[in-house]
């Protein structure tokens, strides 16, 4: 079985599609963690794309800007992301809120823990972007392979000899192996919103019967969902981020 892992896709439609199109023909399914929403413009059209594959068996988790749609936004949200955790409640309809509201934090399958921020408390929405948040990450993993979305850069973590945690630079379109019996922690970046200095969305497909990570890169017309940014009257900010990958 291999799951195309798409993580944050901020309502990027145009994002979510190539993402979607390039592990078409490459996987047999899909897991979705968390933050469908929030920054983009397309949040209604996200929703249901995501809505569809979890009726498929899609594992789906909820990140912190779904749950800020859902229940308002958290104080400590920068503003520009709580304008628009408001305006995308105001652009969902009954069914689309419910499938968000109805969002589990974490998934166990396997030898895999699917969860939008970290197994430490999923609902602190804790960033893992160093190595000793992914080493408090995996000790509360419930399964050998983390894998996690919220910071917006790709990274991989692993538990060594000793015990000691190591950070890789993930290289692309490789596979990687996640060679037992310690701990992995995969974040395959964000589909919808890279901070990377790098535009192209960003995904990871994981092969679970080998147990390998292969990362990728996906270049899509950013330009266009900049302008539907624009066009909504939401924060020039998120606009250029999209032009600039970060
Ligand atoms: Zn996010």
């Amino acid at each position: 079985m291999k799951t195309a892992i798409i993580t944050d896709i901020h309502a990027n439609r145009e994002a979510f599609e190539a993402c979607l199109a390039h592990a078409e023909g490459r996987v047999d399914g899909y897991a979705i963690l968390g933050d469908l929403v929030g920054y983009g413009a397309d949040p209604g059209w996200v929703v249901d794309r995501v809505a569809g594959l979890a009726a498929d068996g899609a594992p789906v988790v909820r990140g912190n800007h779904d749950l800020g749609v859902v229940e308002g936004a958290e104080p400590r949200m920068n503003p520009d992301a709580r304008q628009v955790v408001e305006w995308t409640r105001g652009r969902l309809d009954a069914a689309q809120l419910a499938f968000l509201a109805g969002l589990p934090l974490e998934i166990v399958a396997g030898d895999y823990h699917f969860v939008h921020a970290s197994p430490r408390a999923p609902r602190a929405w804790e960033y893992v972007n160093g190595i000793r948040e992914a080493e408090r990450a995996m000790a509360a993993a419930k399964a050998r392979i983390t894998v996690c979305g919220h910071v917006h850069q790709p990274a991989l973590y692993h538990v060594g000899p000793a015990n000691r945690v190591v950070r890789f630079e993930p290289s692309l379109d490789t596979p990687i192996p996640l060679r037992g019996p310690r701990a992995w922690l995969v974040v395959p970046g964000s589909a919808g919103q890279p901070r990377d200095g790098d535009q192209a969305a960003c995904y990871a497909v994981i092969d679970q019967a080998l147990a390998r990570v292969t990362f990728h890169r996906v270049p899509y017309d950013h330009e266009t969902a900049a302008a539907k940014i624009r066009a909504a009257g939401l924060p020039e900010s998120l606009a250029r981020r999209l032009t600039e990958g970060g």
